[in-house]
C-alpha cells in the first residue's frame, strides 16, 4: 500500500472552535497583535508548538491510573527510571518539570560568567538558560544546514571545523560541556546524522569536554537517521537511540515532545559529581529526586510515551504528515525550508514578504494573516524571538532567518485539517503584498516573544536606520 494512514483510530473527540474573521480581528487586537496572547478558544486550529499539544493515547491514559503518588521512591518513578534508562542508558537520571528547567538546573551547576557552550543551534530555552548565568551560547551549524532551501539531508549536523577552531581560541578550560539538539528545532526541525554526533564525540573528547544532548526530539532524529542515513535501514528506532545516547555524557529532554506527554522533562549523566550538584538544586527548585516537580501519574504518562514514540509506524506516519503538508506548499510555490523537518512546516517569511525589511518583523505580518484568514496559530522564528540589542549598541541586530513555524502536535489532526491549513496559507500567499510590518511597544529582557506588545508600523523601517 502507498497510503500511508494513521497508525490509531479516534476513541474520544474535542470539538474545535470555528470563528467569524470580524471575531478574529477583535480578538488579535486584544491580544496586543501577539498570538501568544490569544485564548485556545479563539483558534481553529492551533500550529503554535508541538510541546505538550499531543494526544496521549489510551495506554498512557491507562497508565495514569497507576500513578503512585508517594512522596519519595515510588513505583511510578521506578517505572519511570526503567524505561529512561532502557532508552539512554544514563547512569542518573531525574525527572524535571519540563525541559527548561533541566537546562537551568545544569547551566547553574555547570556554567560560570565568561564560559562557552557551543551547540547545533540554541533552542530559545537553552539560549536564555546559558546567558542568565553570563555564559555564552554559541551556534555551530554547518553552512548547509544554514541554506533554507539546500536539499541535502541531516542539515541539523554541527560544523566540526568551526567547533575545533572555537575550542583552540577559547581553550576547553572554557567550554564546561558542548550540546547537540536533536532534531535541531530552532534550525528547522533538521536532523543530525549519527556520523556527525559521532565525530563531535571524538572531537570533544580529545580535548575533554562532555558532550550534551538536547533530547527533545531524540525518536524523531532516530527515525530520520533510519530512513536516510546509510547503514541504519535494518536498525529499530530503540538501537538506533541506545547508540545516540552511548555517545552523550548527559542529556536535557522534554517529555512534553518525544515523550507524547503533556507535561514532563528530565536530566540523565553518567558522572556522579554532575548528578550530587544537580541533584541538591532540583531538591530546591523541583522536589524530591524521586518526582522532580511531576506527579505520579505523569511519570507513568511519560514511561509509556518514550516508548510509543520509537514505533516505526508512528514516526513513519508522522513524517508523512510533515511531508504532505511541506510538498502541498512548495507546490503553489510557498518558500518553506527544504527538506521538511521531523516536527514542523518552517516557511521563510522574509521570502515571502519581500516588501518587508526584518525591523518589520515579516514574520509577526504573517502569523497574524494566518490568524486572521483563518483562525491557524503558528509562531514567529525570527527577529521577534532571536533578533537582539547588542550591549552598547542603539539598533537591533536581525536574526539570521525570518521563518514562521507551523509545528504538529502529535496525533492531534487529521488530514482535512491539514488541507484547510495549506487553503488558508494559499489565500494568505496570494495575498502577501498586504502582510504589513510590526513595531514591538512593550517587551521583557528575556525571551521577549511570548509577552511583547505589538503595533502595526506606519512605514517599513530598516535596521540601523
Ligand atoms: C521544547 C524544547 C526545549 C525546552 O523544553 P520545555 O519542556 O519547553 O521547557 C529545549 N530544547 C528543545 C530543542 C526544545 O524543542
Amino acid at each position: 500500500m502507498h497510503t500511508i494512514i494513521e497508525p490509531f483510530r479516534i476513541k474520544m473527540t474535542e470539538a474545535l472552535p470555528i470563528t467569524t474573521r470580524s471575531h478574529r480581528v477583535a480578538r488579535l487586537a486584544a491580544a496586543h497583535n501577539n498570538v501568544f496572547l490569544l485564548d485556545a478558544e479563539d483558534i481553529t486550529i492551533d500550529l503554535l508548538t508541538d510541546s505538550g499539544t499531543g494526544a496521549m493515547s489510551e495506554r498512557q491514559w491507562a497508565a495514569l491510573m497507576l500513578g503512585d503518588e508517594s512522596y519519595a521512591g515510588s513505583m511510578s518513578w521506578r517505572r519511570f527510571e526503567k524505561t529512561v534508562r532502557e532508552i539512554t542508558g544514563f547512569k542518573h537520571i531525574f525527572p524535571t518539570h519540563q525541559g527548561r528547567a533541566a537546562e537551568r538546573i545544569l547551566a547553574a551547576t555547570r556554567l560560570k560568567a565568561g564560559d562557552i557552550v557551543p551547540n547545533n543551534s540554541h533552542f530559545d530555552t537553552t539560549r536564555a538558560n546559558i546567558e542568565y548565568v553570563g555564559a555564552k551560547a554559541l551556534d555551530v551549524l554547518t553552512p548547509e544546514g544554514q541554506d533554507i532551501y539546500s536539499e541535502l539531508r541531516f542539515k541539523g549536523n554541527m560544523d566540526l571545523a568551526r567547533l575545533e577552531q572555537i575550542i583552540k581560541t577559547k581553550g576547553s578550560n572554557n567550554i564546561p560541556f558542548c550540546m547537540i539538539t536533536v532534531t535541531n528545532n530552532a534550525g528547522g526541525g533538521q536532523p543530525v546524522s549519527m556520523e556527525n554526533i559521532r565525530a563531535v564525540k571524538q572531537l570533544l573528547s580529545k580535548h575533554r569536554i562532555p558532550l550534551v544532548i538536547d533530547a527533545c526530539r531524540y525518536a524523531e532524529n532516530s527515525y530520520f537517521i533510519k530512513e536516510y542515513e546509510p547503514g541504519f535501514a535494518d536498525h529499530s528506532l530503540m538501537d538506533i537511540a541506545n547508540e545516540m545516547f552511548q555517545l552523550a555524557d548527559a542529556a536535557t529532554m522534554s517529555a512534553k515532545k518525544d515523550g507524547l506527554a503533556n507535561i514532563g522533562g528530565f536530566f540523565g549523566c553518567h558522572d556522579d559529581q554532575w548528578a550530587e550538584d544537580f541533584r541538591n538544586l532540583l531538591i530546591l527548585t523541583e522536589g524530591f529526586p524521586t518526582y522532580g516537580g511531576l506527579a505520579g501519574r505523569d511519570l507513568e504518562a511519560i514511561a509509556v510515551g518514550l516508548k510509543e514514540a520509537l514505533e516505526y509506524d508512528y514516526q513513519r506516519y508522522r513524517h508523512a504528515t510533515v511531508e504532505y503538508m511541506a510538498s502541498s506548499l512548495i507546490a503553489r510555490g510557498v518558500p518553506i525550508v527544504r527538506p521538511a523537518g521531523g516536527h514542523a512546516v518552517f516557511i521563510d517569511a522574509a521570502a515571502f514578504c519581500p516588501h518587508l525589511e526584518p525591523s518589520d518583523y515579516p514574520g509577526i505580518g504573517l502569523v497574524n494573516a494566518l490568524y486572521l484568514e483563518g483562525g491557524v496559530r503558528a509562531v514567529e522564528l525570527g527577529s521577534v524571538m532571536f533578533g537582539r540589542r547588542l550591549e552598547g549598541a542603539s539598533e537591533e541586530t536581525a536574526a539570521p532567518r525570518e521563518l514562521v513555524r507551523l509545528a504538529f502536535p502529535r496525533r492531534v489532526y487529521t488530514q482535512s485539517h491539514f488541507d484547510y491549513v495549506i487553503e488558508v496559507l494559499d489565500l494568505v500567499w496570494r495575498r502577501r503584498d498586504a502582510i504589513l510590518p510590526y513595531r514591538i511597544t512593550r517587551q521583557a529582557p528575556f525571551l521577549r516573544h511570548f509577552t511583547a506588545h505589538f503595533a502595526l508600523g506606519e512605514t517599513p523601517a530598516a535596521f540601523g536606520a
